[in-house]
């Protein structure tokens, strides 16, 4: 299976829903160990997306994840904008040279995946989104020439079980990091809007099967 641009829209306000429904639990999670800004950082970027769907859509893969990117550099701000950013430009970069279907995918994918760990120097278990993403990337190489289906749902485990996993992990980077062990016991902001993310661009592919 492969998917067009034309899908951007619907991923967007999928995603757009999903981030509005917990926007208040996000906020909490970055007023705990952050500044709580981050929900407000992405909702930001995701309006600029918003007005740009349809010009988006019309684009092919490589340039519209490079859109997107940049938008969200110009528009986030905080940390979080250089690294989801870092993670559509690194994948538009690597779309140019890659067929988009499911392995395709996968690679575009672990592509962004390594741009965001050179960009905030930070690896899996750093308690950040990078504990989302990392897992995914994993399980999208993994499940890449099973069926859609049950690779998606495998996907959307292992965002899930990533961004849990960083509840009780010592944060080593970013503003969490200054907290020491007063960190623990807190799910990392970035990790949880990864992961919602995630699994509302998974469920609007499985809802189109
Ligand atoms: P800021 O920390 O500047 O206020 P945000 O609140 O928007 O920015 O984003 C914070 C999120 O960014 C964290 O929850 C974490 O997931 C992610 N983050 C911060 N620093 C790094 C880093 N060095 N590497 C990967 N992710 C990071
Ligand atoms: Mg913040």
């Amino acid at each position: 299976m492969s998917i067009s641009t034309q899908s951007i829209p619907a991923f967007l306000e999928a995603i757009k829903k999903d981030i509005e429904a917990n926007a208040d639990e996000v906020t909490a999670l970055d007023q705990a160990i952050g500044d709580g800004d981050h929900v407000a950082n992405l909702q930001r970027g995701l309006e600029a997306l918003e007005k740009q769907a349809v010009e988006l859509a019309e684009m092919d893969w490589s340039a519209a994840l490079m859109k997107i990117g940049m938008t969200l550099m110009s528009t986030m701000g905080g940390a979080s904008g250089s690294l989801y950013g870092s993670l559509f430009v690194a994948m538009g970069k690597k779309a140019k040279e890659t067929e988009f279907d499911a392995q395709g995918f996968a690679e575009i994918f672990t592509a962004g995946v390594e741009s965001v760990k050179a960009r905030g120097k930070a690896d899996l278990g750093e308690k950040t989104m990078l504990d989302t993403l990392i897992p995914a990337a994993q399980t999208l190489q993994d499940k890449a020439d099973d069926d859609l289906a049950e690779s998606i749902k495998a996907i959307k485990e292992a965002a899930y079980q990533g961004m849990l996993s960083t509840k009780d992990l010592l944060a080593t980077k970013g503003r969490a990091s200054f907290l020491g062990e007063r960190a623990r016991g807190h799910i990392d902001a970035g990790a949880r809007t990864s992961q919602l993310m995630i699994c509302a661009i998974a469920d609007v592919i499985l809802e189109a099967k």
